[in-house]
């Protein structure tokens, strides 16, 4: 299985380089240069795979000559820090289906993926000898997930920017008080399309990041979205294996990466398994209004929000969907962003009816969010993240005649103030975050100029 880009710029490269690649050298996003499918004969068999077995059979579908016996290795060491036996268990809340999907040790879903590219990481650089230099931006939770998949990795260095005040408390503990001298945590002051503009102007001056070996953790990283095409899997079949043959899922969405990771689910199994994918916004809606208007225009500032992970208005995954939206045409996608790039806009309204064969959405407000917390707690006693409460109310609005997934992407004790705002109580702290605010920290609070953080990267990167 060889990858390409999104803007058609680079020789097929294999699943190894994809994944130290990060982004393409052209500026685009990587992809396989086909999709397989999953034959209908096998979903029998797999009904009853753990979840590390199902992982080992989805991504060997991608991973190329990577020996078999390696890759089971890799998915055994990272699922085995996770608290659950099922990884990502399914529960039935009421009528709802939830996919918790935030078991593992920082408590969100970004480590189902983390976990597994820190792991990635140290055996590529095992066979090559080499180092790298790894340069994220967060909204809060990727940061942390990142910095706990490779903190005392040998030859990785890490550097996150986070937006200085923006994310939950919590989170922003959890990435300074991990003090491993691989770690370097920098509070940009200003948004997290402002952090993260400055890791793409970093990745694109391509002598800089040859220089230094930059690798990514952003879910511009293949191997993420990769990751998580797992969990679909792994739900899909539990409901299965229940009776159901056709599935929603509701995801509550940012950077577009979960929620493609869904998309790229759909088109692995057979027509029909995963009917819709339900696209929950917050007020930073405008993939919302991409999907209900065919409009993606970015439209006034970020507004902050109790589901900051999900603040963003330029969605980076957004580019890989495109790309099958627009037929596999790469010029068409590359004239595209570029226009986006310049104006800020993208009129897609003649895609609606594509769109739309695929995709829901809605957007939450920040009091339906906390009313929805409120609602589930007090009709079933089960306590949603704001981020989760977004796509339960989205499923409960958009549900059809079919079960709806709806993905649990955090735990709630790491928004104990909107959870807090709606049921009247503290929330208890699990033991991997009591004590965060007693421990050593370190960070370095600085102005979001590409120039300062480069310049602090030299300092630091490892050579
Ligand atoms: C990152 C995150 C999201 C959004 O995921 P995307 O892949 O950016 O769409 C939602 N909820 C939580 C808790 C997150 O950390």
């Amino acid at each position: 299985m060889n990858y390409i880009s999104t803007r058609g710029g680079i020789a097929p490269v294999p699943f190894d380089q994809a994944v130290m690649m990060g982004l393409a050298r052209d500026g685009g996003l990587l992809l396989p240069q086909t999709l397989p499918t999953i034959d209908p004969v096998l979903l029998n068999a797999w009904q009853t795979l753990s979840y590390q077995h199902l992982a080992l059979e989805v991504l060997s579908l991608f991973t190329g000559d990577m020996p078999r016996a390696d890759l089971d290795d890799l998915i055994d060491r990272a699922y085995s820090s996770f608290r659950h036996p099922q990884v990502t268990p399914l529960r039935q809340v009421g009528g709802l289906h939830i996919l918790e999907l935030f078991h593992g040790p920082t408590l969100a879903f970004k480590d189902v993926a983390l976990q597994l590219l820190g792991n990635l990481f140290e055996y590529e650089l095992k066979k090559s000898g080499g180092f790298m230099n790894i340069i994220g931006a967060t909204s809060g939770d990727t940061g942390s997930a990142a910095i706990c998949g490779v903190r005392g990795r040998k030859g990785i260095n890490i550097f996150i920017l986070h937006p200085h005040g923006r994310t939950s408390p919590i989170q922003a503990l959890q990435m300074t008080t991990v003090t491993d001298a691989n770690v370097f945590n920098i509070a940009v002051r200003g948004t997290f399309d402002d952090a993260q503009a400055i890791v793409k102007t970093l990745f694109n001056d391509l002598d800089f990041r040859d220089t230094h070996h930059l690798g990514a953790v952003n879910s511009i990283n293949w191997a993420r979205v990769l990751a998580q095409v797992v969990y679909y899997i792994f739900a899909y079949l539990k409901l299965r294996k229940s009776g159901f043959e056709s599935v929603d899922f509701s995801v509550p969405t940012g950077n577009f990466g979960d929620i493609f990771a869904g998309y790229v689910a759909k088109r692995l199994l057979p027509k029909g398994c995963i009917k819709r994918l339900i696209l929950a916004a917050n007020a930073n809606d405008i993939l919302a209004r991409f999907v209900n208007q065919g409009d993606y225009s970015i439209a006034g500032a970020v507004v902050p929000t109790s589901s900051p992970s999900m603040d963003i208005q330029i969605a980076s995954n957004f580019e890989r969907y495109l790309y099958y939206l627009f037929n596999e045409d790469s010029d068409r996608v590359k004239a595209e962003m570029e226009h986006f790039a310049a104006t800020g806009r993208m009129d897609l309204s003649g895609c609606l009816e594509e769109v739309r064969r695929d995709f829901a959405a809605r957007a939450v407000s920040e009091e339906e969010t906390i009313a929805t917390i409120r609602q589930v707690y007090e009709e079933h006693g089960y306590l949603l993240d704001p981020h989760t409460a977004v796509g339960v109310k989205a499923a409960q609005e958009l549900k059809q005649d079919r079960p709806v997934v709806c993905l649990a992407t955090a735990h709630p004790a790491k928004f104990g103030d909107a959870v807090k705002k709606a049921i009247g109580k503290d929330v208890e702290l699990p033991p991997a975050l009591a004590g965060l605010s007693t421990l050593e920290s370190r960070c370095e609070v600085m102005d979001a100029d590409a120039e300062l953080i480069r310049s602090y990267l030299q300092q630091h990167a490892l050579l």
